[in-house]
């Protein structure tokens, strides 16, 4: 089958197209970058200008799926007004050009993968959030909110549409885990804030497998929370890294301390956190590999891949 990526340059794009390839699967990148790579086996780069279908719709015919990843990165800098305007605008355009081109396509995909985050239902204490909760406040929410609506209109072309309210991606080589773990490494680490907060991960194997379970079954359309199902604290998190690591974990980070340093980055990222579990997802017979935190990371940190 033939499975088209926008943002499968990313860190998780990256890793799907990996295993769909691994699988002799066919996976058309669209990447805004696509002139200066070059093809390799199973894999071709098609032009993307993050905005319409112009020169990649006419590849959708005959494709399995559509899976829509594209959008600048949330945590890699400062929120400035002009950065958080990026980061939704580059979300709401990725909605437009997937419109645009299911609108000039040949033939449409079986389904489409739509990309959200668990930060679609804002900061949410302990209890534990299913897929039918409402989208929460803050900026996150809006963002994960209107990306989500960017896209809705696909399911009146006929299209199923699955949407992957995912947590923080786990893996090795990229993602969040690397600037999660500095502090660790130096001795540095500990809780965040109270760190009685919430914070949903997966691991990037079960992400993967995840999308692909989504994509294959017929009956999977509307929201899906990707989260592990033992969902950690903050303090279970800096536990399980210093555990991991071999380092100390009781050096915790106060909140106005993150507050006056990143203002409302710190309460959305790291001061906020929502108790996401994978509901529809298990009862669609999905089997997570890596289930709790230790598994997760004492496969990510396995000597033979780190090296
Ligand atoms: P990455 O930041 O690694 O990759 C996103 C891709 O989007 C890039 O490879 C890039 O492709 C493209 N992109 C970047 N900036 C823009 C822009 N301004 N306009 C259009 N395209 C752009 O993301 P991940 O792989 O980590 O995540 C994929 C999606 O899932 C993201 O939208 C992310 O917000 C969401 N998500 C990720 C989580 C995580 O923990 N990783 C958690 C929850 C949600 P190119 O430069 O080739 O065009």
């Amino acid at each position: 089958m033939r499975v088209v990526i926008a943002g499968g340059t990313g860190f998780i794009g990256r890793a799907l197209t990996r295993s769909l390839v691994r699988d002799g699967h066919e996976v058309v990148v669209l990447s805004r970058g696509a002139s200066g790579r070059k093809p390799a086996p199973g894999i071709t780069y098609a032009p993307y200008d993050g905005r319409t279908g112009e020169g990649w719709a006419h590849l959708l015919g005959g494709a399995r799926a559509l899976v829509n990843l594209a959008g600048e990165n949330i945590a890699s800098g400062y929120w400035t007004k002009t950065r958080k305007a990026r980061i939704l605008g580059s979300r709401l355009d990725a909605g437009q050009a997937v419109m645009d081109a299911l609108s000039r396509a040949p033939a449409l995909p079986d389904v489409l993968i739509q990309g959200s985050a668990t930060g679609y239902y804002g900061d949410r204490g302990d209890v534990p959030i299913a897929e039918d909760a409402p989208a929460g406040a803050g900026f996150l929410a809006e963002v994960a909110c209107r990306w989500e609506a960017s896209t809705a209109g696909a399911e009146a072309l006929g299209l199923r549409r699955a949407v992957i309210r995912t947590a923080v991606v786990l893996g090795a080589g990229g993602g969040a885990l690397p600037r999660m773990l500095a502090p660790f490494r130096f001795f540095l680490g500990g809780p965040l804030g109270s760190g009685r907060q919430y914070l949903p991960w997966i691991h990037l194997a079960d992400e993967v497998a995840a999308i692909r379970f989504l994509i294959d079954h017929e009956a999977a359309a509307g929201p899906f929370n990707l989260a592990a199902p033992e969902a950690v604290t903050q303090d279970g998190f800096a536990a399980a890294a210093g555990r991991a690591l071999a380092r100390p974990a009781w050096l915790r980070l106060p909140g106005p301390v993150m507050r006056l340093a990143l203002g409302e980055m710190a309460r959305e990222l790291f001061l906020g956190g929502v108790r996401a579990v994978p509901g529809r997802l298990t009862e669609l017979g999905f089997r997570f590999c890596f289930e709790t935190l230790p598994d997760a990371l004492s496969d990510i940190l396995r000597p033979s891949r780190e090296s």
